[in-house]
């Protein structure tokens, strides 16, 4: 079943979260020479433009970039993240969003390496177009989870995996666990990030258990809530769970995730959290 479009959410309060995280994860893997790469396993379409007639119709994006967009003044955490969408929207005016994978391809450098997977017949010739003239990039429509197995250790031996599945099934939940396992089992120490949206409290603290089970060590938990947990339908928080984070990535989420919240939700409710799952 692929019936989720992320064009309908590109830049929501959910992708805010996600690619600050994603970006500061580069910045730190960027502070050695050494090259590594960068696995999506769960890539998207890449480039969103926020005036079509998907993000329209949610209009999520409102309530999530376009309130970080419309800030004068920016944490130093946000600005690398935020200078991609900017160079995306030089005109001024915000109409194209990155997608995760664009967000890589910006940050990383000339000798870094991008593995990118997507499956929908939709979104995957629209990535491939993308990345058409980018020699760092391998772009293919095959199971983002088979790439944990196949493609790792990286010959570099450095390494950032992002799984960010949609969740349309609830396998899913169990899959980045599974994922996640067998690309440690094979390489380590890179860092992996789960991003989850919480839409059942429940499902994620059996996530949460199921990784704590595996014996990994150093697993942190970074949320932001924009709402109380519910049990109605709908995506009240979203979270990223980091395996090996830079040891720079706690503080700065730190600091960074109150002014966040205060800007994405005005009216103060939800929550924020930082949390080691697993310490060192
Ligand atoms: N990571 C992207 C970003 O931040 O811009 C968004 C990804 S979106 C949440 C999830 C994507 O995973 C969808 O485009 C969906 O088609 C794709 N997908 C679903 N199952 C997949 C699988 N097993 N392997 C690769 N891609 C898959």
């Amino acid at each position: 079943m692929l019936s989720y479009r992320h064009s309908f959410h590109a830049g929501n309060h959910a992708d805010v979260l996600k690619h600050t995280v994603q970006s500061l994860i580069i910045e730190s893997l960027k502070e050695k020479e050494k090259p590594f790469l960068y696995l999506d396993t769960h890539s998207g379409a890449g480039r969103y433009q926020l005036t079509s007639e998907h993000s329209e119709k949610t209009g999520e994006y409102l309530e999530g970039i376009a309130r970080v967009w419309e800030q004068p003044d920016l944490p130093e955490e946000l600005l690398p993240y935020m200078q991609v969408v900017r160079r995306l929207n030089e005109n001024g005016r915000l109409r194209y969003y990155p997608g995760s994978p664009l967000l890589a391809k910006h940050l990383l450098r000339e000798h870094d390496k991008l593995i990118l997977t997507e499956l929908h017949p939709s979104d995957y010739p629209l990535l491939r177009t993308e990345f058409s003239r980018d020699e760092r990039a391998t772009v293919a429509r095959e199971d983002g989870y088979q790439q944990l197995k196949s493609k790792l250790p990286p010959q570099s031996r450095r390494g950032f995996m992002l799984m960010d599945p949609p969740y349309e099934m609830k396998s899913d939940y169990e899959a980045v666990v599974k994922g996640v396992v067998e690309g440690y089992k094979r390489f380590a120490t890179g860092t992996y990030a789960i991003w989850y949206p919480v839409v059942l409290r429940q499902q994620i603290k059996r996530m949460v258990n199921q990784l704590e089970a595996t014996g990994i060590r150093k697993i942190l938990q970074i949320e932001l809530a924009v709402r109380p947990d519910s049990d109605q339908r709908g995506m009240t928080a979203s979270g990223m769970i980091v395996i090996n984070p830079p040891w720079k990535l706690e503080q700065q989420m730190k600091n960074v995730l109150p002014w966040l919240h205060k800007t994405l939700v005005p009216e103060g409710t939800g929550h924020t959290l930082v949390e080691w799952i697993v310490p060192e």
